[in-house]
């Protein structure tokens, strides 16, 4: 008996046991392939058994692979951080502050915006304005940032109480008007809150640039980032990035904001920094949010044990440096564009696509009961979960994530494979979806769609 508690009771199932991965493919003990479908949880980026990062880390290995921050800085470390301060912003310095998880990197994002208040003397501002839906992490400062009901339902009583407003939901907008004439209403409600919370308490305002496990991958509409990030230097609120998902070139651009050129104060990296080779994660800090902290304390009142470990730092490095040498941005991109293609072509027609939609190889699948009036299941993902079921099956995983404009009862997947995917493989990932989705509508009596 497996006594792991990687089980997830819902689904009442064990999970297969890993015994491989080699390119985009995991292999299990008797032998079954699976195309890793969503790279993990849109994690490993560069597919699994990359020999140059195996070897980048057998070096470091050989070197050291701890040393306590507040004792040693390291090489790797020192050279990460500067690689990814010349990545995040060619006019203005950030400082990398290592973590091992995406919670902390966001959760270290809060503190940082809180202090940066209080080194000014400003004790007042202390909440931070999320959007409903949104995930940023499961500890409960990063849970109380998150608007995701199902992971936050069971703790709500030890979270902050921390004001949100509406996702920018085009497929579901929450002000059922359509983009461009819209005039981005989404964008204009940060403000109306800000005014009605008072800016004088609000710290900072956090969004994922495409929010990922929460929504089944909500692309804004273009210039909700440039009106946002107005607004917040209007009322002296920093904005935070959480990358942790669309960073380090998963959409098509190193960071998910590049594709509308802005730039946040703080920024929360993870998942994909080191591809999964190690844990590892980071929260970047503008020098203009350093500047007081720095003439202030001297330091960030925050850290791990492994914060920085020369290990995870070589892996993380190492991953950066192949990501350049191999121009895996640019294949992103194209690899992105020919997915979403595929995917709309095959399956668009089906009854149960609601939307599929996307940036670079980042890619939702909106499940819906009737398509006409976008209608949800309102099942509590159980037509997710079997459609992430049969797939697996099928040799396919893909990765659970929720919809629906309150994220109550909404299905969605998320399709994210590993950056090195070639066509025939990508051919081979829309073949499986579609049969597996074509199963799903017969298994709950629809036929329609071709
Ligand atoms: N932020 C975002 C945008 C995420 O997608 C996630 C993980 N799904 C997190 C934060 C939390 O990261 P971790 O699971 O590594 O703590």
């Amino acid at each position: 008996m497996k006594r792991s508690l990687l089980i997830k009771p819902t689904m009442n199932e064990q999970y297969p046991t890993v015994s491989y991965g080699k390119g985009i493919y995991l292999y299990d003990n008797k032998g079954k392939r699976y195309i890793d479908g969503s790279s993990g949880a849109v994690t490993a980026s560069l597919g699994h058994g990359v020999y140059e990062i195996i070897k980048s880390m057998q070096n470091q290995a050989n070197k050291v692979s701890f040393v306590y921050r507040s004792q040693f800085t390291s090489e790797p470390a020192e050279r990460l951080a500067e690689k990814l301060n010349k990545l995040v912003d060619a006019d203005e310095d950030y400082w990398s502050f290592f973590v091992n998880s995406g919670s902390e990197a966001t959760e270290t994002a809060m503190k940082v915006a809180i202090q940066y208040w209080q080194e000014q003397g400003n004790f007042k501002k202390q909440r931070i304005l999320s959007r409903w839906v949104s995930y940023h992490g499961i500890t409960l400062g990063a849970l109380s940032m998150s608007g995701h009901i199902n992971r936050r339902e069971r703790f709500v009583s030890l979270l902050e109480d921390y004001p949100s407003v509406t996702a920018p939901y085009c497929y579901r907008c929450s002000f059922d008007k359509t983009y461009p004439t819209c005039q981005l209403m989404c964008a204009h409600e940060v403000e109306a809150a800000i005014k009605r919370i008072g800016a004088d308490h609000i710290a900072g305002f956090i969004a994922e640039p495409i929010i990922g496990a929460a929504g089944g991958v909500i692309v804004p509409p273009d210039g909700y980032y440039q009106k946002v990030r107005e607004i917040c230097d209007r009322y002296n609120i920093l904005f935070i990035a959480d990358e942790v998902m669309t960073g380090i070139g998963r959409t098509g651009k190193m960071f998910g904001l590049d594709h509308w050129g802005v730039k946040a104060d703080i920024v929360a990296l993870g998942k994909g920094m080191s591809a999964g080779f190690t844990p590892m994660a980071a929260t970047l800090v503008s020098e203009k949010v350093m500047k007081p902290i720095l003439e202030g304390s001297n330091s960030i009142m925050s850290g791990h044990t492994y914060s920085a470990n020369p290990q995870s730092a070589a892996s993380a490095l190492a991953v950066l440096e192949y990501i350049e040498n191999n121009n895996l941005v640019d294949k992103v991109k194209e690899n992105g564009t020919y997915l979403l293609k595929r995917l709309k072509e095959e399956l668009s027609n089906l009854e149960i696509i609601g939307d599929i939609r996307g940036k670079g190889l980042m890619i939702g699948v909106e499940f819906v009961s009737d398509k006409n009036i976008k209608q949800s299941f309102h099942n509590n993902g159980a037509v997710t979960n079997k459609i992430v079921k049969k797939a697996r099956e099928k040799g396919l995983l893909i990765y659970p994530s929720s919809a629906g404009q309150d994220g109550v009862g909404g299905d969605a997947i998320i399709i994210s494979p590993p950056f090195i995917i070639l066509k025939e493989e990508i051919e081979e990932l829309v073949s499986i979806l579609m049969e597996v989705v074509s199963d799903i509508q017969k298994e709950l009596g629809l036929t329609g769609g071709t």
